[in-house]
């Protein structure tokens, strides 16, 4: 018997209620935990890396661990940082908008489109800057103007911003980061996921990777797919890491009603299936997304356990 751990990104928000979703409701809530450590931001690198027991995280992490995720190559003196999208109005930043295939960059400087809001740049020799730069994660972003994102400490990254907004769209850089390395997870396992995220905690920890087709991270996913991978992976490891991500994107979106669907598409065909499979099964959230506000919380989160299992 093996360990799965479901991790369902933003599943809960002030309106969550586990009884609307029958297979979640029929596991035991076991405990509340902690969605992030004292003083730490409530985003995914950081909550899903505490859930999988890590404890000493390097504070400039995130956008490296995106660039393994992504297979974006870096090298150790480079600076790279989580890049966003969004559509302005009026000077305020709204909703997440598709990521240009290629920026204005009159620096030296890559960019690398990851796919729906989001890209990554990576800024060569700079590393060291990290501690000096200050950004404003998008994850805290409610109406936020313009100006409030733009990045301060380092003038290259104040350029490459300047030169990329427009009246209608602004790229928010975030999780300024270099090369980092942490201890390997302590049992043989596997991971299944879509998010360029979680790839990378995977390959920072030395956790199997499993590829699946139509795991794209979003609502789109293939929750079927997945949740046979998950199932065929805890045949061979005993620990198993199955993260869906779409909840939380939809919540970006500001999309209540899409977040309530996928999440009821889950619990029919992922969770139901979990919870009798014969493996130990522990569901949980990162953290909470409220989709009125688009943001993250770092409330308590819930555990839930397949105990008739
Ligand atoms: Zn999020």
């Amino acid at each position: 018997m093996s360990i799965i751990l479901c991790v369902i990104d933003g599943m809960t928000d002030p309106r969550f209620r586990a009884e609307d979703y029958p297979a979640l409701s029929a596991m035991s809530r076991i405990r509340d935990r902690r969605a992030a450590p004292q003083g730490c931001e409530p985003e995914s690198m950081t909550c899903i890396l505490t859930i999988l027991g890590v404890t000493d995280i390097p504070p400039f992490l995130r956008g490296y661990v995106e660039a393994l995720g992504s297979d974006v190559p870096v090298q150790k003196d480079d600076l790279i940082l989580r890049a966003s999208w969004f559509a302005v109005e009026d000077g305020r930043c709204t909703v997440p908008m598709p990521a240009p295939l290629e920026i204005n960059m009159v620096v030296n400087a890559r960019y690398f489109c990851l796919g729906g809001y989001k890209s990554l740049l990576v800024l060569p020799g700079l590393a060291a800057c990290a501690e000096s730069i200050g950004t404003y994660p998008f994850y805290r972003r409610s109406e936020q103007t313009v100006d409030n994102l733009r990045p301060t400490g380092n003038a290259i990254l104040e350029r490459i911003f300047d030169e990329n907004c427009t009246d209608c769209s602004c790229m928010a850089p975030w999780g300024q980061s270099r090369m980092a390395d942490l201890p390997p997870f302590p049992r043989r396992a596997a991971v299944i996921c879509g998010a360029e995220v979680v790839r990378g905690i995977a390959k920072l920890l030395n956790m199997a990777l499993i590829h699946v087709p139509g795991a794209t991270g979003d609502t789109d996913t293939d929750l079927e797919a997945k949740s046979d991978a998950a199932l065929q992976a805890a045949q061979d490891y005993p620990f198993v890491l199955l993260h869906i991500n779409g909840a939380d994107e939809a919540a970006h979106r500001r999309d209540a009603g899409q977040k309530k669907r996928f999440l009821s598409d889950v619990d029919r065909l992922v969770l139901r299936r979990l919870l009798y499979c014969g493996h130990t099964v522990f569901v949980t959230a990162d953290h909470s997304s409220d989709p009125v506000s688009g943001l993250h919380g770092g409330v308590d989160q819930p555990v839930f356990w397949n105990r008739y299992s």
